[in-house]
């Protein structure tokens, strides 16, 4: 068994998930007869204080829905340099809404209001209209910086003065609501639309939610069908990630505190290796360069006693605390890097 620090995505459904899975009561979800899909979406809603909620297979799934559903072709988003919607959607934004993206600076996961400002059209025979801002929290798949409600609020007002949409990618939100002690439907407020996945830190096998107004979420369910997104008797899916979200959510502060355990072991071999100050959720950052290796020596050494993190650069990785991998994983982990960079 690896000891597997690459992601939070490679946790696995709990044994009440399972069990939930396999004893759910479901119908026909396209027909909207599934019970425990229901079950699942309104207390999503509830938990966020939206309207209403639609499950999906997954969190780009659930993102590239919002995108269809609240653009038109030709229009613009905005987002993050750094951000999956950007980077890791395999162009669908252009694919699938035949919307163009222009991205956004970031310096520690935020946006300079000047720069939102600058990069938004002005309307002209020639503009492209933009039409939606695209935020991410935690924002950065290799830094995980969790956003305040109060930065968002200012995002939020910059794009109301033009008219626009504003969308929050919200894969991690439970562990920037955790971060920053507060509830996720402060983090929800002043926001149009907004998505976060059951699986990651949550552990279930798969699903989102998309939440958002009755209407926006009424069109986003016959985009999904469109797409072949409808599911039949999805309350075995709903299933698990209504144990995800009853049973999963506060134990997230395992992961943050192993992550800075994690950050505090390798500070005590090298201060250079990751910045402890940039360690605010589960995920953590290393830079090798100062000890003369490069991520690939570190992540194939490491490979070889057991151990999987991911290599982001020439000198950089990633490794990501989550329900796998507990405090005595970490202080292996710490200890075989120690050994290797020796
Ligand atoms: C993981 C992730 C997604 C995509 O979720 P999948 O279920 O893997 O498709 C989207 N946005 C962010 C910020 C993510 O971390």
């Amino acid at each position: 068994m690896y000891k597997d620090f690459r992601s939070d995505t490679v946790t696995q459904a709990t044994p009440a998930m399972r069990r939930a899975m396999m004893e759910a009561e479901v119908g026909d979800d396209i027909l909207g007869e599934d019970p425990t899909v229901k079950k699942l979406e309104n207390m999503a809603a509830s938990l966020f204080q939206k309207e209403a909620a639609l499950l999906t297979v997954s969190g780009t799934m659930a993102n590239q829905i919002a995108i269809m559903t609240a653009t038109r072709p030709g229009e613009e988003i905005l987002l993050g340099e750094e951000s999956h919607m950007y980077n890791l959607e395999v162009g669908g934004i252009a694919a699938l809404s035949g919307v163009q993206a222009r991205a956004l600076k970031s310096s520690c996961g935020k946006f300079e209001a000047a720069d939102v400002r600058k990069l938004i059209r002005k309307p002209g025979i020639q503009a492209p209209v933009s039409r939606m801002l695209c935020l991410e929290n935690t924002y950065d798949l290799n830094r995980g910086y969790p956003l305040s409600p109060a930065y968002q609020a200012e995002m939020a007002a910059i794009a109301r003065q033009y008219d626009m949409f504003v969308y929050l990618d919200g894969a991690r939100i439970f562990n920037a609501a955790l971060a920053l002690q507060v509830k996720v439907s402060d983090l929800a407020q002043n926001i149009d639309a907004l998505q976060f996945c059951l699986t990651k830190g949550l552990a279930a096998p798969f699903g989102s939610l998309l939440l958002g107004s009755r209407e926006f979420i009424a069109r986003a369910r016959w985009i999904r069908q469109r797409i072949g997104g409808g599911m039949r008797q999805a309350g075995h899916m709903a299933a698990a990630g209504l144990v995800a979200l009853e049973t999963m959510t506060e134990r997230l502060q395992q992961d943050h505190d192993n992550a800075r355990r994690l950050a505090a072991g390798l500070c005590a071999i090298d201060e250079r290796l990751t910045d402890m100050d940039l360690v605010l959720t589960n995920i953590v950052q290393i830079d090798f360069a100062s000890v003369g290796k490069t991520a690939q020596f570190v992540t194939d050494a490491l490979l070889t006693r057991g151990i999987k993190i991911k290599l982001i650069g020439e000198t950089t990785c990633r490794m990501i605390a989550h329900a796998g991998v507990g405090p005595e994983d970490v202080d292996e982990a710490v200890q075989a890097i120690r050994e290797i960079i020796r």
